[in-house]
């Protein structure tokens, strides 16, 4: 899976100049010229990384920048913010307003490039990663291949991605919710019971007939995938 940029700019040939170079460097893009939409955008296809002018028509970047700060599910959403404005005042402007890096035009493809990596890497390492790895379980990302300590797994699709959303936080503790947003999709009507079938399904197929189990159940909680006994966790 490509990490995904959404690109909120309203200069035609600028938007073709992201788009080609962003897409050449394995990122697939959606772009908006629309501070609103830019905001709708977000909310449906959950994008990785959002690179936003700062002088649109209409809702400018900063205020759009604020206003996914304000909710909590885009918090932590990673927003590079671009513009032809230089000054240190606006620098800072741009970086209270809670955007994570600052590009000024006219500015280097590359480097934009690299500033996107960095900024994901950061905040999602998972996603610039080909293989994840956790307690002797790997997952080949690019071939689709899940291995534990050599043995090949095999796993259906809704498996495959739970495995996936866990790896990419390994001891993390997913609420049921959570692992439904990241696994099913938001719009999509999943009892939370659903999530349950599906990780006794994973485990079964994770776990050889002496292996620990990985999948831990956090009573109330949810799940983990975590190799610690279960009283070093306390
Ligand atoms: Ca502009």
């Amino acid at each position: 899976m490509k990490p995904l940029v959404l690109i909120v700019e309203d200069e035609p040939p600028l938007i073709e100049v992201l788009r080609y170079n962003l897409q050449s460097a394995g990122f697939d893009t959606l772009t908006t010229a629309d501070g609103e939409e830019a905001l709708l955008l977000v909310e449906e296809e959950n994008p990785d990384l959002v690179i936003l002018d700062w002088m649109l028509p209409g809702m400018s970047g900063i205020e759009v920048c604020r206003s996914l700060r304000e909710r909590r599910k885009t918090r932590g959403l990673p927003i590079i913010m671009l513009t032809a404005r230089g000054e240190e005042g606006d620098r800072i402007r741009g970086l209270d307003a809670g955007a994570d890096d600052y590009v000024t035009k006219p500015f280097s493809p590359n480097e934009l490039i690299a500033r996107a990596r960095a900024v994901i890497r950061r905040t999602r390492p998972a996603l610039t990663e080909e293989i994840l790895n956790y307690a002797g379980v790997e997952m080949d990302l690019a071939a689709h291949k899940v291995r534990r300590d050599g043995r090949s797994i095999h796993l259906g699709p809704t498996e495959y991605r739970l495995l996936r959303v866990l790896l990419e936080r390994p001891t993390r503790v997913f609420s049921r919710e959570q692992l439904l947003d990241a696994v099913w999709g938001r719009d999509v009507y999943v009892e939370e019971r659903t999530v349950d079938v599906h990780i006794r399904r994973l485990r079964k197929a994770l776990n050889a007939e002496n292996d620990q189990d990985l999948i831990r159940t956090v009573r109330g909680g949810g799940y983990a995938i975590d190799s610690r006994e279960s009283d070093e966790v306390a």
